[in-house]
């Protein structure tokens, strides 16, 4: 895994390529895809979209809502030499399906309250790996794998939707900074490291159904978890 100073200078410079990215060429691609949703509720199951990310903001929305919902983000950044994990949000609880916990009869119960992610997917402004390693950026997230395609969006739609993507990935990516910001600045102050061996070994404890202590980052803060295989 890179150092923290080489994570954070990734993200720094994913940074700046979002903001310089054309919006006039993810507007044309929106259009051209003309993404319609067909309800299918594929994406907001766990085996379609593994986990929603949530933002400090959508955090407290959801705790307003149903806390029990709220659990550390699945994939812990970081492991210090006691075994104590590192996490940079909250995602949102699955039912034992995999189905988002606010999924119910086909709807989602808090559609007007749903998380930022959820009013931009599938569209998307990452930089992946193609199938060849090259990176390249993705705007849409399961091509031909769900929704309609080739429906008239207007070009106001396009751009609302662009802008509202673009927003999206910023403060995802502010939200990345900070927390690895946070992480350098404890781990010096704390005498403490990433230890990769450690992390596996509390990785497979987990599994095995052990008790663990994870910490998520929320509000440029760390929040102490204990998760078990019920969490
Ligand atoms: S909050 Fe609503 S839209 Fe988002 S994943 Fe859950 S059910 Fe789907």
């Amino acid at each position: 895994m890179p150092s923290i100073k080489k994570q954070l200078e990734q993200s720094k410079k994913e940074l700046d390529d979002l903001l310089t990215y054309p919006t006039e060429k993810l507007v044309d691609i929106i259009k051209e895809i003309g993404f319609e949703c067909d309800r299918c509720t594929r994406c907001c199951t766990h085996e379609f979209n593994d986990h929603v990310f949530l933002l400090d903001r959508d955090v407290e929305i959801i705790r307003g809502i149903d806390p029990s919902a709220l659990v550390p983000a699945p994939y812990f950044e970081f492991c210090d030499q006691k075994g104590r994990l590192y996490v940079s949000g909250y995602a949102l609880a699955t039912d034992k399906k995999g189905g988002c916990v606010f999924l119910k009869n086909g709807l989602c119960r808090i559609y007007g309250d749903r998380p930022t992610i959820c009013r931009v997917y599938p569209y998307m402004l990452h930089r992946e790996e193609d199938e060849e390693g090259n990176i390249e950026w993705r705007q849409l997230s399961g091509l031909n794998q769900h929704g309609c395609y080739h429906t008239g969006i207007t070009i106001e739609e396009c751009e609302r939707i662009a802008q509202q993507v673009t927003d999206y990935e910023k403060e995802y990516l502010e939200h990345k900074i900070r927390f690895l910001n946070m992480m350098d600045t404890y781990f010096r102050s704390s005498k403490l490291r990433h230890v990769q061996r450690i992390y596996d070994q509390q990785m497979r404890r987990v599994s095995g159904g052990e008790e663990i202590e994870v910490f998520v980052f929320h509000n440029n803060e760390l929040h102490q978890h204990v998760l078990n295989r019920e969490t």
